[in-house]
């Protein structure tokens, strides 16, 4: 029997990479609810990510909003209690590393539902970063943990999680990206909006506590970004998360003029520039695996990463946030060939993903746009 399905997210990332899942659930006709925590709440953080990703409006919204990990994770936990209560989910399907995913795996794991656990086995090693507790969390609890590589499975198999439990899909993001890819750059005026015509240019996201949390690390960051921007004369987007836009006013931070900041972008129009642009700087996740599908060279200004495949094949060099770590960085990874062989699957994870999960998935299989 196909099983009942709740899905629960909170987070950009999280509908980008639960979005090839659950339209595969509706053209294998898959009984499903979507739950939004409500963790990132704005329009330009959520909303327009369900319109370019074609997801039908969530069934719940939780609102449950920003605050201390604490207060916000014991609230969502409350609200699912009730949620599942009602729906009376076979299977929960949570992705990566929130405190929505964090919240819906464990309140799914003390119920008699099967709890999914999307990207497992990441692990920066750091457990400074809320995240990476997280992760741990969650591969302890799941029942089913999909793996994107065979380094990721690995790990899960040094932490005595038992195979049976462990396939390696590959990482949805790679369906995501594949099946957008083409739709962006026909349907995104990003370019010409921002003037960016045909001259080469860099992208900069930074949103991690990590980084922009502290003022120094913060400066360090801006300026690096700006000197190697003025060096190799690259003007810089920046679309800024709205956790940073708090900290630069906050710090009074100057922001070199190099670097265009914008409001955070839909899903189609960053796409498009991450697929055109020379180099992207960043601190996120999901864009450390994102350019490494598009063949386009990152530096991750971070101590470390949970997507070390991405420098293995030469896709992505680590940096400090200090000028001289940013330049060496973004001028290492440009030099190197982009011609590597992304290690994140080949776009049909999401159909392995169900079909492990009791899916008949022959309406749903089919070629991935390239
Ligand atoms: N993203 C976006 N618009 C932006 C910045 C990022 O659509 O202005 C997308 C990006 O393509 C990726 C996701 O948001 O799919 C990454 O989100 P974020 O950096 O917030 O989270 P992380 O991946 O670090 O958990």
């Amino acid at each position: 029997m196909t099983p009942r399905m709740v899905f629960v997210l909170g987070t950009r990332p999280e509908i980008v990479k639960l979005a090839p899942i659950i339209r595969a659930c509706d053209r294998a006709a898959v009984d499903y609810s979507v739950v939004h925590t409500g963790q990132h709440y704005s329009e330009r953080l959520d909303g327009v990510f369900f319109d370019d990703l074609e997801l039908p409006a969530p069934d719940y919204n939780l609102e449950v909003g920003s605050g201390d990990h604490a207060a916000q994770t014991g609230e969502m936990v409350a609200r699912l209690g009730e949620v599942f209560e009602r729906e009376s989910p076979d299977v929960v399907v949570v992705q990566g590393d929130t405190n929505s995913a964090f919240a819906g795996g464990i309140v799914a794991s003390k119920r008699d539902a099967e709890l999914a656990h999307v990207e497992a086995g990441l692990r920066s090693f750091d457990r400074d970063m809320p995240e990476e507790l997280n992760r741990v969390l969650i591969d302890h609890a799941a029942e089913h943990l999909f793996a994107p590589t065979d380094e990721a499975a690995d790990q899960l198999r040094t932490e005595a999680i038992p195979d049976r439990r462990i396939e390696v899909t590959g990482n949805t993001v790679v369906d995501a990206v594949r099946q957008h890819v083409q739709l962006a750059r026909e349907k995104s005026d990003v370019l010409a909006e921002l003037d960016l015509g045909e001259a080469p240019f860099a992208l900069l996201t930074a949103h991690r506590p990590g980084n922009v949390d502290d003022p120094e690390r913060f400066r360090g960051l801006l300026d690096g970004v700006g000197q190697y921007a003025d060096d190799r004369e690259l003007p810089v987007v920046y679309p800024v998360h709205p956790r940073s836009r708090e900290k630069i006013d906050a710090f009074e931070l100057d922001v070199p003029d190099a670097i265009a900041c914008i409001e955070p972008l839909n899903f189609l129009d960053f796409l498009r520039l991450e697929s055109e642009a020379d180099v992207v700087f960043t601190d996120s996740g999901g864009v450390q695996e994102e350019t490494c599908v598009l063949g386009t060279p990152c530096v991750t200004v971070r101590e470390s990463t949970e997507r070390p495949e991405t420098l293995t094949v030469g896709s992505n060099v680590l940096a400090e946030p200090t000028p001289k770590s940013i330049v060496d960085a973004a001028d290492e990874v440009r030099r190197g060939r982009n011609d590597w062989e992304p290690p994140f699957g080949d776009g049909h994870a999401a159909e392995r993903i169900l079909e492990t999960l009791g899916v008949d998935v022959s309406a749903v299989s089919g070629e991935v746009p390239v």
